[in-house]
């Protein structure tokens, strides 16, 4: 069961962050923690109006965004694929079925309210790994797959024999691929001041300025750790999205600043998982508790509002990461109102629930999401 769940894991936050989150005059201060303030950044949010753009419906706007780490690095089965089930995957990506768009063409269609494609696929690497340069770039260049990496600065400034140089960067950027923004240290970003955020930010955008003459515009939280507060700093630093890391389908009714991604190493790097994450459908949802993303509570109250669009919610099912691996306590309120109960409480560090939906066509619509047990904090 767990496998399924992995093959399946997420979701968006806020609805409204879309137009909000760009507009917003949030206060991008410290961590927000306390329930009044919750309260009120509620309040806030439920005041700001409905986009206006949003003429797709989410399965018409559906992208799986999938994430890779390593490519053939043994030593790090948790972050690595083996070159293997990475050909495997590229087969099955170019083989016609899937529409493998730069990440930043599917961003630019949910900004524009465009449909996308059936099977919208799109390929993203974190860390620039000196692998991507010796075993990914050849084979996605010869597959004419389009993909984006993301760098953080400092690894690379170090020259750490295991990274990409800059030189390998600028090729895989002139070969096709897109540089996104993944700060300059790779910090944990939930538990770092504002102060350290800002400072990080602009130490890379100088560095990218600097060695590819452009700052990215898509950001990818290190760890796909963030809050409310650090979210609020990336939309005010002008990014146009923002990329976690708990599965899901993206799509244009998403929180933009903490859209999902599938994860993909050894132990979850089947080609039957490729295939079920890139032709999964979204699940929809709005009015996510707890609002932050750093649990005041744990275990939490989780909670959500499925969308309308979404026809019958019989065959949900949610796990979490700290538990049994079996299914999670779930209440359905009135008709669309999901809410999940887990007895344990999650361990310091990252939390994930996954949600999945079977559907009569035997495709799999998936909700997940990620919280943050700071280290301090953990019961
Ligand atoms: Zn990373």
């Amino acid at each position: 069961m767990r496998r399924l769940i992995d093959l399946l894991s997420p979701l968006c936050r806020f609805r409204p962050a879309r137009n909000h989150a760009r507009g917003s005059s949030q206060p991008a201060t410290a961590r927000i923690r306390s329930r009044s303030s919750a309260l009120a950044l509620a309040l806030a949010y439920a005041a700001v109006p409905a986009p206006t753009t949003a003429a797709v419906t989410a399965d018409q706007s559906a992208a799986s965004i999938i994430m890779y780490h390593r490519f053939g690095e043994g030593d790090y089965p948790s972050t690595n694929v083996r070159i293997e089930q990475f050909e495997a995957h590229i087969a099955e990506l170019a083989s016609g079925r899937y529409n493998v768009l730069p990440l930043e063409q599917i961003i630019d269609a949910f900004r524009s309210g465009r449909t996308l494609p059936k099977q919208t696929v799109a390929i993203t690497i974190d860390d620039a790994y000196q692998s991507i340069y010796t075993v990914a770039l050849p084979r996605l260049r010869k597959a004419g797959l389009p993909f984006t990496v993301f760098v953080a600065t400092d690894p690379v400034d170090a020259k750490f024999a295991n990274f990409l140089s800059w030189d390998q960067i600028r090729e895989i950027r002139d070969g096709g691929g897109t540089i996104g923004h993944h700060t300059a240290s790779h910090l944990h970003m939930a538990d770092a001041s504002t102060e350290r955020i800002l400072a990080e930010i602009k130490k890379a955008n100088e560095r990218y300025e600097a060695e590819l003459g452009e700052i990215p515009r898509i950001f990818a939280y290190p760890y796909g750790e963030a809050s409310l507060a650090v979210r609020s700093l990336i939309i005010e630093a002008g990014f146009v999205a923002a990329l976690g890391q708990h599965s899901g389908v993206a799509h244009a009714e998403a929180d933009q600043f903490y859209l999902p991604r599938f994860p993909f190493n050894e132990n979850f790097g089947s080609i039957n998982r490729l295939k079920l994450v890139a032709s999964a459908l979204p699940l929809p949802v709005s009015d996510i508790t707890p609002l932050d993303y750093v649990l005041d509570e744990n275990p939490p109250h989780f909670g959500f509002s499925v969308s309308p669009e979404i026809p019958s919610l019989d065959r949900l099912s949610c796990f979490a990461s700290t538990g049994s691996g079996g299914p999670a306590a779930l209440t359905r309120l009135g008709e669309r109102r999901i809410e999940i109960r887990t007895s344990q409480a999650f361990p310091a560090g990252r939390a994930r629930f996954n949600c999945t939906l079977p559907t009569r066509e035997g495709l799999w619509r998936w909700f997940g999401m990620q919280f943050y047990v700071p280290r301090n904090r953990a019961e």
